[in-house]
């Protein structure tokens, strides 16, 4: 079976690993600050705190942007879980943006006219989390523009768009927000095995969130409440958590953001194949403004013109060795969000993808042959 995802781990990364298992630190040595320079000399962006998971991230920025009871948090519900349950940890509630049918993303008039309604019910988010799918960013222009005037706080959830760029500057520089997150899973760009980090240039959130990722510890005397009471001393001035990343993690992060832009530029070969291979066939891909990160490579099917229905097409591609995903089931439709009052039908165009999305396979190590392969079982799926 081809993956929808895979890792690329080469020799240079084992040997980082291992050097620093036979190193004096496991965790809290040098290499979580080193991965943490340069990610965000990378990103162009002030300051990186790196934490054990983009669940973390999300959790300590919401943390960091004051979210708490009584607030909102609007997230698109084209999305992992994840961008919205964050709200849910800080006790806020959670609500959704519909899409846009063309770029998959968070749609900014669907964002303008459920503001305008909010505003006057009194309902205004706090937190907007704009996710950029497939690693193609938002609109982060009018989203950015709509922050300034309804007042509400921004997280990029890059997950899938480390290396991407927005109107030619990187992903992650948190030029339209307050703070973007990443994930390192296996599955995205880069890997850490588990990981993520949150991007800031707000130095007061970068604080924040360090502390909130270490249990609201410090050992900086400017932060204490009183002079220390000696070497031996900290204070715990927040609760916080154990979300702390590991040296081999982070270690391993640094050496593959080495291959970052290689490993997008290997993306855009392989999505530019398949945009030859598929070319003529009753489907659609999303509309890739600036220069997409390319975690995933969605096709929509154009039901009316296929015999099949979506399930048909999804089966048969996994019976020929492709192993299709599909990125997203729309979250409000989770049982967990239904109780919540969340029904079908309250955000259609995220709905609408859901019922036509197959994610086909998309990784760096992916052979000519793989995608002939995947494109040859693909035909077969839809007219055989
Ligand atoms: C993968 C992903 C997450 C969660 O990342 P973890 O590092 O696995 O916690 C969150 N949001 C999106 C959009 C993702 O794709």
């Amino acid at each position: 079976m081809i993956p929808y995802g895979r890792q690329d781990i080469t020799q240079d990364d084992i040997d980082a690993v291992v050097a620093v298992l036979r190193s004096n630190f496991l965790t809290q040595g040098p290499q979580v600050p080193r991965f943490e320079a340069k990610l965000a000399a990378y990103c162009g962006g002030a300051y990186a705190v790196a934490v054990n998971s983009a669940t973390s991230a999300l959790h300590v920025a919401c943390l960091a942007l004051g979210l708490g009871e009584g607030d909102w948090l609007w997230t698109t519900p084209n999305t992992f879980v994840a961008s919205a349950n964050c709200a849910l940890y800080c006790g806020a509630q959670v609500d959704f943006v519909d899409i846009d049918p063309h770029s998959w993303n968070m749609c900014p008039q669907a964002l303008a006219k459920k503001l305008a309604v909010a505003e006057k019910a009194g309902r205004l988010p706090r937190i907007v989390v704009p996710v950029h799918l497939c690693g193609t960013s938002c609109d982060m222009l009018a989203i950015h523009e709509l922050g300034q005037r309804y007042g509400f706080k921004i997280i990029e959830d890059a997950s899938h768009a480390i290396g991407a760029r927005y109107r030619g500057e990187p992903v992650g520089n948190c030029r339209h927000s307050d703070i973007t997150v990443f994930s390192f899973h296996p599955v995205k760009i880069v890997t850490t095995a588990e990981g993520g980090a949150t991007l800031t240039n707000r130095a007061d959130l970068a604080e924040k969130m360090a502390l909130l990722r270490s249990h609201g510890i410090t050992r900086d005397p400017r932060l204490m409440s009183k002079a220390p009471d000696g070497p031996w001393y900290y204070e715990q001035v927040g609760l916080g958590f154990n979300y702390r990343m590991t040296e081999l993690h982070a270690v391993l992060g640094v050496s593959q953001m080495d291959r970052l832009d290689e490993y997008v530029s290997r993306r855009h070969e392989i999505a530019t194949r398949y945009d030859e291979l598929l070319a003529g066939l009753p489907l659609r891909i999303q509309q890739r403004a600036d220069y997409s990160a390319l975690h995933l490579y969605v096709i929509r099917l154009n039901l009316e013109e296929i015999k099949k229905s979506h399930r048909e097409v999804f089966v048969a591609l996994r019976e020929r060795g492709v192993g299709v995903n599909l990125h997203y089931i729309p979250v409000h439709t989770q049982p967990y969000y239904r109780a919540m009052g969340f029904a079908e039908g309250d955000f259609p165009e995220a709905e609408r993808y859901y019922s036509e999305a197959i994610s086909l396979p998309m990784y760096p190590g992916l052979t000519e042959a793989d995608l002939l392969k995947v494109a040859g079982a693909l035909k077969e799926a839809i007219q055989g």
